[in-house]
Protein backbone atom coordinates (compact mmCIF):
# COMPACT_ATOMS: atom_id res chain seq x y z
CA UNK A 1 0.00 0.00 0.00
CA UNK A 2 0.95 3.58 -0.77
CA UNK A 3 -1.00 4.86 2.09
CA UNK A 4 -3.04 3.65 4.94
CA UNK A 5 -4.80 5.21 7.95
CA UNK A 6 -7.04 3.87 10.56
CA UNK A 7 -8.83 5.61 13.04
CA UNK A 8 -6.51 9.13 12.78
CA UNK A 9 -8.08 12.22 14.68
CA UNK A 10 -5.83 15.44 14.70
CA UNK A 11 -6.18 18.72 16.72
CA UNK A 12 -3.89 21.64 16.79
CA UNK A 13 -1.97 21.78 20.20
CA UNK A 14 -3.07 25.52 20.44
CA UNK A 15 -6.54 24.50 20.31
CA UNK A 16 -7.07 20.82 21.33
CA UNK A 17 -10.79 20.66 21.67
CA UNK A 18 -11.61 21.21 17.83
CA UNK A 19 -10.70 18.43 15.78
CA UNK A 20 -9.83 19.00 12.69
CA UNK A 21 -9.28 15.44 11.29
CA UNK A 22 -11.20 12.00 11.96
CA UNK A 23 -10.63 9.51 9.61
CA UNK A 24 -11.95 5.99 10.26
CA UNK A 25 -10.03 3.99 7.73
CA UNK A 26 -7.94 5.26 4.19
CA UNK A 27 -6.14 3.47 1.62
CA UNK A 28 -4.74 4.67 -0.87
CA UNK A 29 -2.77 2.00 -3.35
CA UNK A 30 0.30 2.38 -5.18
CA UNK A 31 0.62 3.19 -9.11
CA UNK A 32 -2.10 5.21 -9.59
CA UNK A 33 -2.44 9.01 -9.55
CA UNK A 34 -4.42 9.89 -6.67
CA UNK A 35 -6.68 13.41 -6.84
CA UNK A 36 -7.73 14.25 -3.42
CA UNK A 37 -10.60 16.92 -3.21
CA UNK A 38 -12.10 19.07 -0.47
CA UNK A 39 -13.12 22.84 0.11
CA UNK A 40 -10.77 25.61 1.80
CA UNK A 41 -10.86 25.12 5.70
CA UNK A 42 -11.63 21.41 4.99
CA UNK A 43 -8.01 19.82 6.50
CA UNK A 44 -6.39 19.31 3.26
CA UNK A 45 -3.35 20.60 4.43
CA UNK A 46 -3.54 19.19 7.68
CA UNK A 47 -3.93 15.93 6.59
CA UNK A 48 -1.18 16.49 3.80
CA UNK A 49 1.22 17.05 6.86
CA UNK A 50 -0.03 13.76 8.35
CA UNK A 51 0.93 11.75 5.78
CA UNK A 52 4.42 13.12 5.31
CA UNK A 53 5.35 13.05 8.87
CA UNK A 54 5.34 17.12 9.25
CA UNK A 55 2.94 16.61 12.10
CA UNK A 56 1.98 13.45 14.15
CA UNK A 57 -1.73 12.47 14.72
CA UNK A 58 -3.48 12.98 18.06
CA UNK A 59 -4.07 9.10 17.35
CA UNK A 60 -4.64 6.51 15.17
CA UNK A 61 -2.17 4.67 12.76
CA UNK A 62 -0.08 6.02 9.81
CA UNK A 63 1.44 3.83 7.60
CA UNK A 64 3.48 4.85 4.25
CA UNK A 65 5.19 3.35 2.40
CA UNK A 66 4.80 0.45 4.59
CA UNK A 67 6.38 2.28 7.55
CA UNK A 68 4.56 3.17 10.28
CA UNK A 69 5.27 7.26 10.50
CA UNK A 70 3.14 7.33 13.81
CA UNK A 71 5.66 5.48 15.74
CA UNK A 72 8.84 6.74 13.89
CA UNK A 73 11.72 9.00 15.90
CA UNK A 74 11.99 12.20 14.92
CA UNK A 75 15.20 11.62 13.31
CA UNK A 76 14.19 8.61 11.92
CA UNK A 77 11.01 10.59 10.41
CA UNK A 78 12.91 13.19 8.83
CA UNK A 79 15.52 10.85 7.30
CA UNK A 80 12.15 8.93 5.88
CA UNK A 81 10.47 12.06 5.15
CA UNK A 82 13.72 13.70 3.28
CA UNK A 83 14.22 9.99 1.42
CA UNK A 84 10.85 8.97 0.40
CA UNK A 85 8.70 12.21 -0.14
CA UNK A 86 8.57 14.88 -2.60
CA UNK A 87 6.24 18.10 -1.77
CA UNK A 88 5.22 20.84 -3.97
CA UNK A 89 3.58 23.77 -2.50
CA UNK A 90 0.94 26.29 -3.84
CA UNK A 91 3.76 28.97 -3.82
CA UNK A 92 6.57 27.25 -4.51
CA UNK A 93 8.44 28.40 -1.73
CA UNK A 94 11.43 28.96 -3.65
CA UNK A 95 13.86 31.35 -1.71
CA UNK A 96 13.79 33.93 -3.87
CA UNK A 97 17.63 34.98 -3.70
CA UNK A 98 19.02 31.54 -4.50
CA UNK A 99 19.03 31.03 -8.19
CA UNK A 100 17.16 27.02 -9.70
CA UNK A 101 20.40 25.08 -9.46
CA UNK A 102 21.05 26.28 -5.27
CA UNK A 103 17.47 26.10 -4.59
CA UNK A 104 17.49 21.89 -5.49
CA UNK A 105 20.95 21.83 -3.93
CA UNK A 106 19.73 22.35 -0.88
CA UNK A 107 17.13 19.92 -0.69
CA UNK A 108 19.33 17.56 -2.04
CA UNK A 109 21.85 18.56 0.52
CA UNK A 110 19.43 17.54 3.27
CA UNK A 111 18.33 13.94 2.04
CA UNK A 112 21.81 12.68 0.80
CA UNK A 113 23.61 10.63 3.55
CA UNK A 114 26.50 8.88 0.81
CA UNK A 115 29.37 10.68 -0.71
CA UNK A 116 28.96 9.17 -4.08
CA UNK A 117 24.72 10.63 -3.93
CA UNK A 118 27.00 14.17 -2.95
CA UNK A 119 29.64 14.16 -5.74
CA UNK A 120 26.85 13.00 -8.60
CA UNK A 121 24.33 15.91 -6.93
CA UNK A 122 25.28 18.42 -9.89
CA UNK A 123 24.80 16.50 -12.67
CA UNK A 124 21.14 14.55 -11.22
CA UNK A 125 20.43 18.69 -10.80
CA UNK A 126 21.30 19.54 -14.44
CA UNK A 127 19.66 16.55 -16.13
CA UNK A 128 16.38 17.52 -14.14
CA UNK A 129 16.32 21.07 -15.04
CA UNK A 130 17.17 19.53 -18.46
CA UNK A 131 14.72 17.38 -18.46
CA UNK A 132 12.25 20.00 -17.09
CA UNK A 133 13.22 22.09 -20.22
CA UNK A 134 14.58 24.87 -17.88
CA UNK A 135 16.84 27.40 -19.86
CA UNK A 136 20.32 27.36 -18.92
CA UNK A 137 20.64 30.53 -18.62
CA UNK A 138 17.85 30.93 -16.72
CA UNK A 139 19.65 28.80 -13.66
CA UNK A 140 22.46 31.60 -12.97
CA UNK A 141 19.58 34.04 -11.81
CA UNK A 142 18.05 34.25 -8.44
CA UNK A 143 14.35 32.66 -9.09
CA UNK A 144 12.66 35.51 -8.00
CA UNK A 145 13.40 37.00 -11.25
CA UNK A 146 12.06 34.04 -13.54
CA UNK A 147 8.65 33.60 -14.42
CA UNK A 148 5.98 31.81 -12.68
CA UNK A 149 6.03 29.15 -14.81
CA UNK A 150 9.78 28.84 -14.85
CA UNK A 151 9.59 28.81 -10.94
CA UNK A 152 6.74 25.89 -10.96
CA UNK A 153 9.19 24.38 -13.29
CA UNK A 154 11.69 24.42 -10.99
CA UNK A 155 9.64 23.64 -7.82
CA UNK A 156 9.08 20.47 -9.51
CA UNK A 157 12.40 19.83 -10.29
CA UNK A 158 13.33 20.26 -6.56
CA UNK A 159 10.24 17.97 -5.47
CA UNK A 160 12.19 15.14 -7.79
CA UNK A 161 15.54 15.26 -6.51
CA UNK A 162 15.98 12.57 -4.10
CA UNK A 163 14.04 10.30 -6.27
CA UNK A 164 11.18 10.01 -4.19
CA UNK A 165 8.43 7.34 -4.30
CA UNK A 166 5.54 9.89 -3.36
CA UNK A 167 5.23 13.22 -4.79
CA UNK A 168 2.53 15.55 -2.71
CA UNK A 169 1.09 18.03 -4.32
CA UNK A 170 -0.70 21.00 -2.69
CA UNK A 171 -2.85 23.10 -4.45
CA UNK A 172 0.00 23.84 -6.83
CA UNK A 173 -2.20 25.05 -9.47
CA UNK A 174 -4.99 27.32 -7.91
CA UNK A 175 -3.52 30.42 -8.87
CA UNK A 176 -2.72 29.69 -12.84
CA UNK A 177 -5.24 30.20 -15.64
CA UNK A 178 -6.63 27.26 -17.26
CA UNK A 179 -3.87 26.86 -20.10
CA UNK A 180 -0.85 26.95 -17.64
CA UNK A 181 -2.95 24.49 -15.16
CA UNK A 182 -3.57 21.69 -17.93
CA UNK A 183 0.37 22.21 -18.82
CA UNK A 184 1.53 22.10 -15.49
CA UNK A 185 -0.71 18.66 -14.51
CA UNK A 186 0.20 17.44 -17.79
CA UNK A 187 4.17 17.89 -16.97
CA UNK A 188 3.99 16.48 -13.59
CA UNK A 189 1.90 13.55 -14.71
CA UNK A 190 5.10 12.76 -16.94
CA UNK A 191 7.86 13.25 -14.54
CA UNK A 192 6.16 10.75 -12.31
CA UNK A 193 5.57 8.36 -15.18
CA UNK A 194 9.39 8.64 -15.94
CA UNK A 195 10.62 8.60 -11.94
CA UNK A 196 8.44 6.01 -11.39
CA UNK A 197 6.97 8.26 -8.54
CA UNK A 198 3.11 7.90 -7.15
CA UNK A 199 1.27 11.33 -7.13
CA UNK A 200 -1.41 12.15 -4.51
CA UNK A 201 -2.64 16.11 -5.48
CA UNK A 202 -4.73 18.04 -4.15
CA UNK A 203 -7.09 20.51 -4.66
CA UNK A 204 -10.25 22.67 -4.03
CA UNK A 205 -11.35 21.83 -8.23
CA UNK A 206 -13.21 19.18 -8.80
CA UNK A 207 -12.96 19.58 -12.02
CA UNK A 208 -9.34 18.22 -12.81
CA UNK A 209 -10.31 15.06 -11.85
CA UNK A 210 -10.44 13.67 -15.16
CA UNK A 211 -6.46 13.91 -15.17
CA UNK A 212 -6.26 11.14 -12.39
CA UNK A 213 -7.21 7.44 -11.54
CA UNK A 214 -8.36 7.61 -8.03
CA UNK A 215 -10.73 10.33 -6.95
CA UNK A 216 -10.55 10.73 -3.18
CA UNK A 217 -13.64 13.41 -1.42
CA UNK A 218 -12.57 14.71 1.71
CA UNK A 219 -15.67 15.59 3.17
CA UNK A 220 -16.40 11.51 2.46
CA UNK A 221 -13.77 10.52 4.43
CA UNK A 222 -12.71 13.19 7.00
CA UNK A 223 -15.77 12.86 10.03
CA UNK A 224 -14.46 15.52 11.81
CA UNK A 225 -17.13 18.89 12.57
CA UNK A 226 -19.80 16.21 11.43
CA UNK A 227 -22.92 14.80 13.38
P1 LIG B 1 -7.37 23.26 3.71
O1 LIG B 1 -5.96 22.92 3.33
O2 LIG B 1 -8.37 22.24 3.24
O3 LIG B 1 -7.77 24.63 3.30
P2 LIG B 1 -6.31 23.30 6.43
O4 LIG B 1 -5.80 21.93 6.72
O5 LIG B 1 -5.32 24.34 6.10
O6 LIG B 1 -7.47 23.20 5.31
O7 LIG B 1 -7.15 23.81 7.69
C1 LIG B 1 -8.15 23.02 8.31
C2 LIG B 1 -8.56 23.67 9.61
O8 LIG B 1 -7.46 23.70 10.51
C3 LIG B 1 -9.01 25.13 9.46
O9 LIG B 1 -10.11 25.32 10.31
C4 LIG B 1 -7.80 25.92 9.95
O10 LIG B 1 -8.22 27.12 10.53
C5 LIG B 1 -7.19 25.00 10.99
N1 LIG B 1 -5.73 25.18 11.08
C6 LIG B 1 -4.83 25.10 10.06
N2 LIG B 1 -3.58 25.30 10.49
C7 LIG B 1 -3.65 25.53 11.82
C8 LIG B 1 -2.69 25.80 12.86
N3 LIG B 1 -1.37 25.85 12.59
N4 LIG B 1 -3.15 25.98 14.12
C9 LIG B 1 -4.46 25.89 14.41
N5 LIG B 1 -5.43 25.64 13.49
C10 LIG B 1 -5.04 25.46 12.21
MG1 LIG C 1 -4.53 23.92 2.18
Amino acid sequence: MLIQLHEVTYAYPSNKNKTIIQIKDWQLAQQQKHFLYGPSGSGKSTLLNIVSGVIKPTSGRVEVLNERLDKLKQHKLDKFRAQNIGYIFQKFNLIPYLNAFDNIHLAQYFAANTKKQQANADKTIMDLLEELQVNIDDCQRPVSQLSVGQQQRIGIARAFINQPKLLIADEPTSSLDQDARDSFITLLNKLCANHNCNLLFVSHDMSLQSYFDRTHALNQINLANKD
